[in-house]
């Protein structure tokens, strides 16, 4: 194909351009589990704000919780021809196709929060998972050292979720064998909803006559939902339970008496980091890691960041010390 003069100064001076060491700009894919949870709002927005700052495009898609969705629109960046995907999986055992493909292209792929399992992912990043499990198990533990315990899990298809359990039920196992702790239902939440959560609270509830003294919920938005079926019942305050992520309305309800506790995972510490992973993956090179974790299908490089425990007594010197929540809002 012969080209016009005018394209071919222009291809020649892009070449110049990353001659001289200014990298190409990074194009990011960032295709997001569902952004109705609060904390995956505050993902993207820093992710994409550190993204940009290092130079990065980011185009981002939120799948709403439908696995379906979430694989066209992996394939949609694909096409797009993005460099980088950053991907916080609905599902992350559907995935090897769609990714793939990606590596066919020569794109680059990293499991955001969540672990994609058996793809050929380049570089996965998240929080210790099954010590924010060990940490809400604990603070459980300490309100409730002996009594009838709801275990209420996450969303089945998430690997988190399976990580979470195993640490609590670390915590729990000897209790449980001790015959202290009776675990007296088990139950997951699909997709995280709080109304899935109060549905299954309210089940609990009436299965066992009200008799439930701790509630082990892995994360915020599920703990809303069952709080929400034990105030129905004048519980809320007198059964503890768990969460995780520091979303404001859990703040607010630790604070209250509702809830007792949270699992701080300071996001702009995982945005930031992933951004600049995602960038350093895009301009070809290596970013460093501090663990390894099998997907099943390889040994994947990770880094991984640590989660703080909170509850009435440290909300001032976490969450608000960091900026995370302001004072006024709670
Ligand atoms: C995350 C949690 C979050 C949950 C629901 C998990 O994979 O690690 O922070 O609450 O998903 O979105």
């Amino acid at each position: 194909m012969k080209m016009k003069p005018t394209l071919l100064a222009l291809c020649a001076a892009l070449a110049l351009f990353s001659q001289a060491g200014q990298a190409k700009e990074v194009k990011i894919g960032m295709a997001i589990d569902d952004l109705r949870l609060e904390r995956w709002q505050k993902d993207r927005d820093i992710f994409v704000k550190k993204a940009e700052a290092l130079g990065a495009s980011v185009f981002v898609q939120s799948a709403n919780g439908n696995e379906e969705t979430q694989m066209s629109q992996i394939e949609n960046m694909i096409n797009r021809g993005v460099d980088v995907l950053v991907i916080i999986p609905y599902n992350g055992q559907v995935l090897s196709n769609v990714i793939a493909e990606a590596k066919q292209e020569g794109i680059k792929v990293l499991a955001y929060d969540r672990m994609i399992n058996n793809a050929d992912i380049d570089f996965y990043i998240s929080f210790d998972n099954e010590k924010v499990g060990e940490l809400q198990a604990q603070s459980m533990v300490k309100q409730v050292p002996q009594g009838n315990y709801f275990l209420m899990g996450g969303s089945p298809v998430d690997n988190n979720a399976r990580l979470f359990r195993a640490g609590q039920m670390k915590v729990l196992k000897p209790l449980i064998d001790q015959g202290k702790i009776k675990v007296v239902g088990d139950q997951w939440v699909d997709a995280w909803l709080p109304e899935n959560a109060l549905k299954i609270m309210e089940n609990a509830l009436t299965a066992n006559n009200n008799h439930i003294d701790a509630v082990v919920a892995s994360n915020d938005a599920t703990a809303g939902g069952a709080i929400q079926a034990l105030s129905a019942q004048g519980l809320a305050g007198k059964v503890a339970i768990s969460g995780q992520d520091a979303d404001l309305a859990a703040i607010k309800r630790i604070e209250s008496g509702t809830q007792t506790m949270t699992v701080y995972k300071p996001i702009s510490k995982l945005a930031d980091a992933a951004a600049k992973i995602a960038v350093e993956l895009g301009e070809g090179k290596q970013p460093e890691s501090n663990a390894t974790l099998s997907n099943g299908k390889k040994e994947v490089p990770a880094w991984l960041l640590t989660p703080i425990p909170v509850d009435k007594s440290n909300i001032d010197s976490t969450v608000v010390a960091d900026g995370f929540h302001k004072k006024s809002d709670l």
